[in-house]
């Protein structure tokens, strides 16, 4: 008998490290606190390449990895939405998912929980027919839960210029709706409220966000939750400085060890961000004229929807090359930059780093309140104009340049001006108190009797009740 003494959930991130990374943070907390083991089912042909092998050859003892053949996206056209590819993805690899937790319940016996990001829905009919409890691990944050559980209503709702205004959420703007759903005539936005349905069966949710910074959102689940699927605060989960892997890129580190305390802003745009050849442009000019120190992750620029780097981050051609003429000589004693990828934990880490331009993806975001660093929101593509929305206004970690927010190429001045601001002015200042505040409660909340901690103990409870564990 192959049974696996502890009780084992399969997780499906789907591609992309930003999706992969918390539900490998998820799968340690619960094989490291909760004595289950773990299988993660990744992608095997998405290219982010050597940062997932190496990501996956770093997970500790107890949690097992298997990747599905890969799937052909040829036919689509190159300029396919993210959301398109990725969802096509999903739904052409239910076959092999099935296969796959067959295999896993053989060897395995029992699966305690079977647990998907957003776009897994299409795959969660194979672990009901298995007799597999199933579950969500929200990878972004409780705003866009809600967001995202009511796209079907607002598929069906006529376009108005009202801002919505979800229970619980601040009111929202329609050019700052996912970007997904700006366009309701859209692939991507079908794609959504496809996914979207499919969550209405769920045994659960779990949400890498905690209830200091989203107060009133959670509480509106947590309220309204009496009979139903519990949706419960697990985050924030992030890999720590310390556990990430790194892919010799540490004379960035060097670099930041030799400048003084608080001084340097980092600029990256995740794993998928890449700027237009203008706006990299405009970037470089204003970094160079704000006079601060700065670390940037460079990415060869694209048109793509903002995320043109997402399914190919580690591009054959120098990026350094579309930099304005003679910018690296000019920056040197200030800057450095460094090509597709950096460290971004260890970083954000270094008592060096002193600012954060972001595109405001969730992790980035979560990994800068873990780690105390006052933002600049620059928001491209995804929910990521919602988590901008929401970091500037409620939140209140970091400043925005304005043209971020109209979608239009932002100036040199302008970067300039908010860069400055925040690495020495009053705005600077504010964020900075703000996110020091929040980082106590985010370390709170995982720990040991914290609203976090108690949320996965509760879901692992649940999963003792339903009869697999
Ligand atoms: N990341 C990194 N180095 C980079 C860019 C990204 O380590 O140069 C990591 C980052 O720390 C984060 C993840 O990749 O954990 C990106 O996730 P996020 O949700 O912020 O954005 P996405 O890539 O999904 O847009």
């Amino acid at each position: 008998n192959n049974r696996s003494p502890n009780p084992h959930v399969v997780l499906l991130p789907s591609p992309g490290m930003g999706h992969l990374t918390p539900l490998a943070e998820l799968a340690k907390r619960l094989v490291l606190h909760h004595n289950l083991s773990a299988t993660i089912i990744t992608f095997s042909d998405h290219s982010s390449g050597g940062n997932q092998q190496a990501f996956i050859s770093s997970l500790p003892a107890g949690i097992s990895t298997t990747s599905l053949p890969p799937v052909p996206l040829d036919d689509l056209p190159p300029t396919t939405h993210i959301v398109t590819r990725i969802s096509v993805m999903l739904a052409r690899s239910v076959p092999d998912v099935r296969r796959t937790l067959q295999a896993i319940q053989k060897t395995t016996g029992k699966v305690a929980a079977y647990i998907v990001d957003l776009f897994g829905g299409d795959t969660l009919s194979v672990a009901k027919e298995l007799g597999i409890p199933q579950f969500l691990f929200c990878t972004s944050n409780f705003f866009y839960l809600s967001f995202f559980l009511h796209l079907s209503t607002l598929q069906e709702s006529p376009e108005t210029a009202e801002p919505l205004q979800l229970p619980g959420c601040i009111p929202l703007q329609a050019k700052d709706f996912s970007r997904s759903a700006t366009d309701r005539k859209s692939d991507e936005f079908a794609w959504m409220v496809h996914h979207s349905r499919c969550h209405n069966q769920l045994d659960g949710i779990m949400v890498n966000s905690f209830e200091a910074l989203e107060d009133e959102t959670a509480r509106f689940f947590r309220e309204k939750g009496e009979g139903k699927p519990p949706v419960l605060p697990v985050g924030p989960l992030i890999t720590y400085a310390g556990d990430s892997v790194g892919n010799n890129l540490e004379s960035c580190l060097e670099w930041l060890d030799q400048q003084p305390d608080c001084s340097v802003l980092f600029i990256s745009f995740g794993s998928g961000g890449s700027l237009s050849q203008k706006q990299t442009w405009e970037l470089a000019v204003g970094l160079e004229m704000s006079g601060q120190r700065f670390l940037w992750v460079v990415r060869k620029p694209t048109d793509v929807s903002g995320g043109g780097a997402y399914f190919n981050p580690q591009s054959t051609s120098d990026p350094l090359e579309f930099l304005p003429e003679g910018f690296l000589e000019r920056t040197k004693e200030k800057g450095m930059v460094v090509p597709c990828w950096a460290p971004q934990a260890k970083v954000l880490a270094h008592e060096a780093v002193g600012g954060f331009l972001s595109h405001c993806g969730w992790n980035s975001t979560l990994e800068s309140i873990v780690y105390g660093v006052p933002m600049i929101a620059w928001p491209l593509y995804s929910e990521q104009p919602m988590n901008a929305e929401m970091l500037v206004e409620k939140v209140k970690v970091a400043l925005r340049p304005l043209q971020t927010r109209n979608d239009g190429l932002v100036r040199k001045e302008e970067i300039a001006e908010v860069v400055q601001d925040l690495m020495e002015g009053e705005g600077g200042k504010e964020v900075r108190r703000r996110v020091r505040e929040i980082k106590e409660a985010a370390v709170k909340a995982v720990s040991a009797g914290g609203s976090s901690y108690a949320g996965l103990a509760k879901m692992v409870n649940l999963w003792k009740s339903l009869g697999n564990y």
